[in-house]
């Protein structure tokens, strides 16, 4: 018989019921140090007391009015955002995907609008993940998401992973309507793309025209050291997808776009019932207004050093377990010698969470408010990890 759950989900039997901080216990009082975040979600940690008070406050005055009418929080969060980001207007949705979906539609719309509608193909990287909606497996287009799902919808190419020749060549075809990448690939195996190529590819689509639609539904929100990752490169996109982190746990998703992408959505283009809730919008002020502080973003900084160098140490004193790390800040992966999947698994055995990522990789994306000491903790559960598994190099 099915399981009343749709089983959908290959799940290890933990059943967590408290969070604190970096730590999540079970029901029979068992503590796990948590260097997944829920895949990157909890960004300050399980239980902040600040978004606790947040949501509660809001939860006291205000649950849900719809989009017909004036949001307070919404536009709070909205104006932060946009004061904060490259952004002129943002857009609420409650998850990745939907943001990604928003992100397709606009590109459509601002080609339409432009009186070039036959200008839509959007070409993206091998590799990616923009989440499991129609529209965003058709733009990954791995065989992993996409099948049994056929037809997938037109209009996207692939290129390489950090193949800037291939991707020249898709955009002197001149019929590029945007380049959508994750400036740090997760799903994908936290493969970052070079600030130097970042770079580069926007300077490709200012050529051509096309826009650079950034994906930092993973990656962003402090993840690796700056508000949002495409700093590093000193570049701007024209739209960018959030979501994971800037809910710290509440589901909220957001884009984020120049007033010139984002003028074609006139009223009625697009909505959501939920997206931009209050509850959400208090939440994903409280994180703004905590990860936006300079002096946040330096220690997150300063964590990943240390993380990255207790990482360096590891994959020499365990070389035959692990080969080494990338990534940025504290978006990082482990390349595994033995199957990821073991090494998860013994993670377990040491109270210790990690989540697999594709190209035999373990990501480490703890809590932006991880403490020295867990650090510390977590590379000293890691070289037990190794040690467990030696047998099997
Ligand atoms: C998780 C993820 C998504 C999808 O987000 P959901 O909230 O699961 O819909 C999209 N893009 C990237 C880069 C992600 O990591």
């Amino acid at each position: 018989m099915i399981d009343p759950v749709m089983p959908t989900y290959a799940r290890a039997p933990l059943d967590f019921v408290r969070g604190e901080g970096c730590w999540l216990l079970t029901d029979d009082d068992r503590r796990f140090l948590d260097l997944g975040a829920g895949i990157g979600v909890v960004s300050l940690g399980h239980a902040n007391p600040r978004l606790v008070a947040a949501l509660e406050t809001q939860a006291r005055q205000l649950w849900h009015v719809s989009n017909l009418y004036r949001i307070g929080p919404q536009e709070a969060l909205a104006r932060r955002l946009v004061a904060e980001t490259f952004a002129d207007t943002v857009f609420f949705t409650n998850s990745g995907t939907e943001a990604a979906e928003l992100a397709i539609k606009m590109v459509r719309r601002f080609w339409h609008e432009a009186g070039a509608p036959e200008r839509h193909r959007i070409v993206t990287f091998e590799g990616a993940f923009h989440g499991r909606s129609m529209a965003a497996i058709s733009a990954a287009g791995s065989e992993k998401l996409t099948r049994g799902f056929a037809p997938l919808l037109p209009g996207f190419s692939r290129v390489p992973f950090a193949d800037l020749d291939a991707l020249a060549a898709e955009l002197a075809r001149g019929d590029v309507a945007a380049v959508m990448l994750e400036p740090v690939q997760g799903e994908g195996g936290i493969r970052p793309f070079a600030p130097e190529d970042l770079s580069r590819i926007r300077t490709l689509c200012d050529e051509s025209g096309a826009l650079l639609v950034l994906d930092e539904v993973q990656c962003g929100t402090g993840r690796t050291g700056r508000l949002y990752d495409h700093e590093w490169a000193g570049i701007t996109p024209d739209i960018m997808m959030v979501a994971k982190g800037i809910g710290g746990g509440f589901p909220l998703g957001a884009v984020l776009a120049t007033e010139a992408a984002a003028r074609p959505m006139a009223p009625g283009s697009h909505g959501s019932t939920y997206g931009g809730n209050p509850l959400a919008c208090a939440v994903g002020l409280e994180v703004i207004d905590t990860i936006a502080d300079p002096v946040f973003l330096e220690a997150v900084r300063t964590k990943a050093a240390r993380l990255q160098d207790g990482l360096d140490v590891l994959a020499q004193d365990a070389n035959d377990i692990f080969a080494g790390w990338r990534g940025r800040g504290l978006m990082l992966g482990l390349e595994c010698r033995v199957s990821n999947a073991d090494v998860v698994a013994a993670g377990y055995e040491e109270n210790l969470l990690l989540v697999p990522a594709a190209d035999n990789v373990v990501r480490l994306l703890p809590p932006l408010t991880i403490s020295e000491d867990e650090i510390d903790e977590g590379l000293a559960r890691l070289a037990r990890v190794a040690r467990r598994l030696e047998g099997k190099a």
